[in-house]
């Protein structure tokens, strides 16, 4: 076996060597694989130089951009991490699916959430961040070839993931007159008919959509008749409004038997910054996941385990100051918003604002515009994918005084939306 693997690295070395004369001078032989080299181009490169122009030039930039929330962790939650750092029984290798009492938060959390059971052997696993779980989720079960659904636009993991893996990527785009929620009745029958693995997020990063439960009983019906694995991104189930309660696939009658739910400690939290995460559902495809895992990683730091259960079982207090927090600086940039001509529905969920761009410019010009006009870093909506274009997204990561300022800025650079008919 291992003959055969050696031989064929040495074929395509040697056809390289053949194709470049110079390769010992100038190293153009050494190429990134093609799965890296297919990806499409990252969009934040060109945002990210001018970003750094600017600090440069002493510009005080309001960076409305990345989705990593401004403040602290909680102090509870540092205290336990702090505390775990200085026990020396978590200085080795972690347990490496996840240590009990992280798993049991876990197990905890849906439990009081939506009343369901999980099996904390099987069907619980915690991971390095969500992005890192649903990226490796797509090596462990996609073959060169294999048909992935994904909706567009939508969070780039669930394309990258899957485009790293060689797969089809089938995306499935959204519209504004359908509140952003996939309309499967586009999915052609020959395409779900070959479709392995459907990656969906609702509530949704970066629409700020959310589905109503019948979408998810619905989906799950469509994923059993055509036998297709869900993959559900479930990363803003606390962080909704006005009494919304965002779904699990995981409550869904069926849901458990076909997929899987990520969920991430970065958001709710503030703890972007620690990377940790968990999956949850069927224990046969997360086996899949902690099989390919068990062969790059050896799990997460203990410590940051004990800060991630920790979290996990804050009183639900803390939620309802997170809830109140994102609602305030909602209400706060939508009606900013409409003084210069927006007129950006009310989201029910998320800590997002996605905002048509003024007719006739591109998603990607009309960030590098506000950003070169008044120091507002926004995120073009095309890097969630092309069905974004003609859409920013604002992340309400800062507080009020400085979302105000962002907007009173716009305000003096005279961007609005359609500034023609606000005239008239
Ligand atoms: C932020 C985000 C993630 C990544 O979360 P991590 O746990 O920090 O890796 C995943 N999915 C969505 C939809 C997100 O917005």
């Amino acid at each position: 076996m291992f003959v055969v693997i050696a031989k064929a690295i040495t074929t395509n070395k040697d056809k390289k060597r053949e194709e470049k004369m110079n390769f010992q001078t100038n190293m153009d032989w050494i190429e990134p694989a093609d799965r890296i080299q297919i990806l499409p181009p990252y969009i934040f490169a060109r945002l990210d130089k001018l970003k750094a122009e600017a600090t440069e030039k002493g510009v005080d930039l309001i960076d409305l951009g990345m989705g990593n929330p401004g403040g602290p962790t909680p102090e509870p939650v540092v205290e336990a991490a702090v505390a775990a750092l200085k026990n020396p029984d978590n200085h080795g290798y972690p347990p490496f699916e996840g240590t009990v009492a992280f798993r049991s938060a876990i197990a905890n959390w849906y439990r009081c959430r939506y009343g369901i059971k999980l099996n904390l052997e099987t069907e619980a696993l915690a991971l390095l961040g969500s992005k890192e779980g649903l990226t490796h989720l797509a090596l462990a079960y996609v073959n060169p070839g294999d048909v992935v659904l994904t909706p567009n636009p939508t969070y780039p993991a669930h394309f990258r993931g899957p485009l790293i893996a060689g797969a089809q990527v089938h995306s499935i785009n959204l519209r504004p007159e359908n509140d952003w929620i996939i309309d499967l009745g586009e999915i052609p029958d020959r395409v779900a008919e070959q479709a392995k693995i459907f990656y969906f997020n609702y509530p949704s990063n970066p629409t700020g959509a959310v589905a109503p439960r019948e979408f998810f009983e619905d989906l799950v019906a469509f994923a059993r008749k055509h036998e297709i694995m869900l993959v559900h991104d479930l990363c803003y189930a606390d962080i909704a409004f006005d009494g919304f309660r965002p779904t699990s696939l995981l409550e869904i009658p069926g849901g458990k038997d076909i997929g899987v739910e990520f969920n991430s400690m970065s958001k709710t939290y503030n703890m972007a910054g620690w990377r940790v995460g968990y999956a949850a559902g069927n224990a046969k495809i997360l086996s899949g996941l902690r099989t390919l895992k068990n062969n790059l990683d050896y799990g997460i730091f203990a410590a940051i385990q004990a800060a991630a259960a920790t979290a996990l079982n804050l009183p639900d207090s803390y939620l309802a100051e997170v809830r109140e927090r994102y609602r305030v600086r909602r209400d706060f940039t939508i009606q900013g918003l409409k003084d210069l001509g927006w007129n950006v529905p009310k989201t029910l969920a998320t800590m997002y604002l996605w905002v048509p761009c003024p007719p006739g410019i591109s998603s990607t010009d009309f960030a590098l515009s506000v950003l070169e006009k008044t120091g507002v870093v926004l995120t073009p909506g095309n890097a969630f994918g092309t069905g974004g274009e003609g859409y920013v997204r604002i992340s309400l990561i800062h507080k009020c005084d400085r979302l105000g300022e962002a907007l009173h800025r716009l305000k003096q650079a005279n961007i609005r939306y359609q500034p023609e008919l606000v005239r008239a």
